[in-house]
């Protein structure tokens, strides 16, 4: 049977996602409701390490729920890489009496809970923060949703001008390792072609199709890419475009940080805050070392190992979907 928590913490690590304030604030009001005592650590895992844990109540986490970014701030940590970093976090978690942990972030945050949980008796669950939604063990992540509409909504302003002009517009989104921002902001703004990393570019594809619209006078074309593309991001595929097709007016767009920011939508402050309440169902079942995640519309619990081992896949059929509604 696993010690009762009595004293939890909850902090943001790694990159940044609209929702987290949504899912700080499910976690601190959940943790009051149950009688626990909350505590926000600053700055991710570096906040652990420097001692930076504050006492939260019902009124710290009031009117965040509709606020980007993290009110606990976010930073990556090279000390918490290292044995002795842990060590000095324990110790200051153990001098305050936390004996729980809640960690909103990505899969190297979540790298980081697993192999804290292993050295030390600090049960740990982990809520996937990430505009990227390149986790396993959930259909959406926190911030996804926001970051998508961010895109949405520039993207379609993109194709006005580009309408206007005849114009080219390879378009980059965020997503080093994973398409989704491409594919969702892609199909939902009508994008003629999408290019993801789980895919090889084809760029004499990409070219050939280019050549057979322009045939067909077909001359307004957005091309989403997303950062991590193999063939080298927005600025590499225009280059290419212009060189092979230079009566084509090409233009570049990188649409960057915006993607992270923002009031999030309606959808991501829902999960964000059913994750954080389940959260701490979690720790007061005595779970332990866990994503807490949604898989078709219910909670759903993955190892944090499995969830940073696994990633989402992408289907053929979505590409099918691309390449018949953009002819
Ligand atoms: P994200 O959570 O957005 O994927 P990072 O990959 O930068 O962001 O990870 C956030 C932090 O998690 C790192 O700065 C580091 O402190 C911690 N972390 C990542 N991997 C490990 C690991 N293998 N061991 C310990 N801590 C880790």
């Amino acid at each position: 049977m696993a010690k009762k928590v009595t004293k939890i913490g909850v902090l943001t690590s790694g990159g940044d996602s609209p929702g987290m304030n949504a899912a700080i604030r499910a976690v601190v009001r959940t943790g009051i409701y149950y009688g626990l005592e909350v505590y926000g650590i600053m700055r991710g895992y570096q906040g652990m390490i420097d001692n930076d844990i504050v006492p939260m109540n019902s009124k710290s986490v009031a009117n965040i729920i509709q606020r980007g970014g993290t009110i606990l701030k976010t930073a990556r940590s090279k000390e918490f890489l290292t044995p002795e970093g842990r060590k000095k976090a324990y110790d200051n978690l153990k001098a305050i009496g936390i004996d729980g942990l809640v960690i909103i972030g990505g899969d190297g945050s979540f790298r980081g809970a697993d192999v804290f949980s292993r050295e030390y008796d600090i049960p740990c669950i982990g809520l996937p923060g990430t505009i990227d939604k390149d986790i396993a063990g959930t259909d959406f992540t926190i911030g996804f949703d926001t970051a998508v509409n961010t895109a949405v909504e520039a993207i379609d302003k993109i194709r006005d001008t580009a309408d206007s002009h005849d114009r080219l517009f390879v378009i980059e989104v965020m997503g080093r390792d994973a398409g989704y921002i491409a594919l969702h902001s892609g199909i939902a703004t009508g994008a003629e072609h999408i290019l993801i990393p789980e895919r090889k570019t084809d760029i004499e594809e990409l070219i050939d199709s280019l050549q057979e619209k322009g045939r067909r006078n077909k001359l307004v074309n957005l091309v989403v890419v997303a950062e991590g593309d193999g063939f080298g991001g927005a600025d590499e595929v225009a280059k290419i475009v212009k060189e092979r097709i230079p009566a084509s007016d090409t233009r570049v767009c990188i649409l960057g940080h915006i993607q992270r920011g923002g009031m999030p939508t309606c959808f991501d402050r829902l999960i964000a805050s059913r994750m954080g309440y389940s959260a701490v169902e979690c720790l007061l079942e005595g779970r332990d070392n866990v994503m807490v995640g949604i898989v078709n519309n219910a909670m759903e619990y993955t190892l944090l190992e499995k969830a940073v081992k696994s990633k989402q896949t992408i289907g053929d059929e979505w590409l099918k979907i691309v390449k018949i509604l953009a002819s």
